[in-house]
C-alpha cells in the first residue's frame, strides 16, 4: 500500500498573474504526484468557493497563502498515513473536516490541489500513466477539441458580449488532426483580421479579441477564416458560443454590460435561435443565467429539437445534485466538467457519471486562469470526455493541455 508520507502546498502564478496553490504530495514509497489548480474570472454564485488571503498588500487581496497554510498544517495531518490509492477516501476525509456546503473553511482551491496531487502520486506509484489510473483498463476514446478562438465577455476589453466563439472540427479526425485543423483555422483568423486591420491581441484564453459590429460579425469571420484555411463551414467544422449569460443578469431579465442592451429572456432565447439557424451552431452554453429555470426551459425545449449542445456551467458548476435537478426539470443536455467548481477529483467523477446515465454529454473544461498543469487532459481522456474545451491554439497553458492529449493519443495508439 502506498500511503501519503506528506502534503505540502505553495504559492505560483496563474496565466492571469493571479496566485494559486501548486501541491506536492509523497509517497511512503518515495513516488511524487504534482499539481496546481486554476481559477475563474466568470464564476458561477454556486461554484465551491477559492480561498483567497483579503490581505490587500499582498496580490491586492488574491494571494492563498491562507489555503496554502491549510493544506500545509490540517490537510498534511489528516492525510499522512492514508492510502493514497483510494481516491474517494482521500476526498471525503477533506470534505468532512472541511463540513461547510461550498468547501469555504479549508478552501476548494487548497483541496483540489491536494485532491489532483494525490492521483498523480498514486499513478506514478503504480507506474501508470495517470489518465489509465484514472480511467482503468477500459479503452478511452478521445475527445473533440473545441476551442475558443474569439474571446469576448469578462474575458476580454473589446466590445463583444459573448464571452466565447469556439470552432469544432466535425468528422472523424483523429484527435491531433483535428487540433491541426484548428490551428489552421486559427492562424487564417489572424490572417483575416490584421487584413481588416482588427486587433489581434489575445485574451484571457488565446483567442483573438478584436472590437466588432457584432456577434453576427465575429461568427461571419469564423466562416469566412473556416473557409481561408480550406474547410467547408458546417461540413469540416461547425461553432460553439458560451453565452456566459450569468454574467448578464439584472433584474427580470438580462443586461449586455458592452452594449448596454437590455433583453427579456424571450428575448435572449429568441436571439440564440437566430444565431442557430443562421450558422452551423452545435453547441450553446449558459445561454440562461444559472439560476434561470424558466428560461433554460424555454431555451432547451426551443433548441433541443434542433439538435442543439446545451451546456451548463454555471448551471451545474460541476454538482452532481444541482445537475440531477437540471436533468428533473428537463433543461441542457450537456454538462461542463470544472473540477474546481466543485474541488475534488471524485466528485467531478460523481458528476460526469449522472450526465452520462442521463445521455447528457460531458465537456472536460479549463478555467480562464490557469496554469501549465495538464491533469485535466489525463481527466479528459479518464472519463471518455466527448469534448474538451482548452481554449485557443496559443499561450503555454492552453498548448500544455492540447499537447499532453496528443502525446497521450500517440501513445494509447502507436
Ligand atoms: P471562467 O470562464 O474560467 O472565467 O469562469 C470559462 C467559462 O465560462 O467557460
Ligand atoms: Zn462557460
Amino acid at each position: 500500500m502506498a500511503k501519503i508520507s506528506s502534503v505540502k502546498a505553495f504559492e505560483i502564478l496563474d496565466s492571469r498573474g493571479m496566485p494559486t496553490l501548486e501541491c506536492e504530495v509523497t509517497l511512503t514509497d518515495g513516488a511524487k504526484g504534482v499539481a496546481s489548480v486554476p481559477s475563474g474570472a466568470s464564476t458561477g454564485v454556486h461554484e465551491a468557493k477559492e480561498l483567497r488571503d483579503g490581505d490587500i498588500k499582498r496580490y491586492g487581496g488574491r494571494g492563498v497563502i491562507s489555503a496554502v497554510k491549510n493544506v500545509n498544517s490540517v490537510i498534511n495531518e489528516i492525510l499522512v498515513g492514508k492510502d493514497a490509492l483510494n481516491q474517494s477516501n482521500i476526498d471525503n476525509i477533506m470534505i468532512s473536516y472541511d463540513g461547510s456546503i461550498n468547501k469555504s473553511k479549508l478552501g476548494a482551491n487548497a483541496i483540489l490541489s491536494v485532491s489532483f496531487a494525490v492521483c498523480d502520486a498514486a499513478a506514478k506509484s503504480l507506474g501508470i500513466p495517470l489518465y489509465r489510473y484514472l480511467g482503468g483498463i477500459i479503452p478511452r476514446k478521445m475527445p473533440t477539441p473545441m476551442m475558443n478562438v474569439l474571446n469576448g465577455g469578462a474575458h476580454a476589453e473589446n466590445n463583444i458580449d459573448i464571452q466565447e466563439f469556439m470552432i469544432v472540427p466535425r468528422g472523424d479526425a483523429v484527435f491531433s488532426e483535428a487540433v491541426r485543423m484548428c490551428t489552421e483555422v486559427y492562424s487564417a483568423l489572424r490572417g483575416l483580421l490584421s487584413k481588416r486591420g482588427l486587433s489581434v491581441g489575445l485574451g484571457d484564453e488565446g483567442g483573438f479579441a478584436p472590437n466588432l459590429k457584432n456577434d453576427e460579425e465575429a461568427l461571419e469571420i469564423l466562416c469566412h477564416a473556416t473557409e481561408l484555411a480550406g474547410y467547408r463551414v458546417g461540413v469540416d467544422f461547425s461553432y460553439a458560443i458560451d453565452v456566459a449569460a450569468s454574467e448578464w443578469k439584472s433584474d427580470g431579465g438580462y443586461f449586455l454590460p458592452k452594449r448596454g442592451v437590455k433583453r427579456t429572456r424571450e428575448e435572449l432565447v429568441r436571439y440564440i435561435e437566430s444565431l442557430v439557424t443562421k450558422y452551423p451552431i452545435i453547441s450553446v452554453e449558459d445561454g440562461m443565467g444559472e439560476d434561470d429555470t424558466s428560461g433554460w426551459k424555454m431555451l432547451t425545449d426551443r433548441l433541443k429539437v434542433k439538435d442543439v449542445i446545451l451546456v451548463g456551467d454555471d448551471l451545474f458548476v460541476t454538482n452532481k445534485e444541482r445537475l440531477k435537478k437540471g436533468i428533473c426539470d428537463g433543461i441542457a443536455n450537456a454538462i461542463l466538467l470544472k473540477p474546481n467548481q466543485i474541488g475534488t477529483v471524485s466528485e467531478t467523477v460523481e458528476a460526469a457519471s449522472v450526465a452520462r446515465r442521463a445521455g447528457y454529454k460531458t465537456i472536460m473544461s479549463h478555467r480562464s486562469g490557469e496554469t501549465e498543469c495538464t491533469v485535466i487532459s489525463d481527466f479528459a481522456v479518464a472519463l471518455s470526455a466527448d469534448y474538451v474545451k482548452f481554449g485557443a491554439p496559443a499561450r503555454g497553458e492552453r498548448t500544455a493541455k492540447y499537447n499532453r492529449l496528443i502525446r497521450i493519443e500517440n501513445e494509447m495508439y502507436s
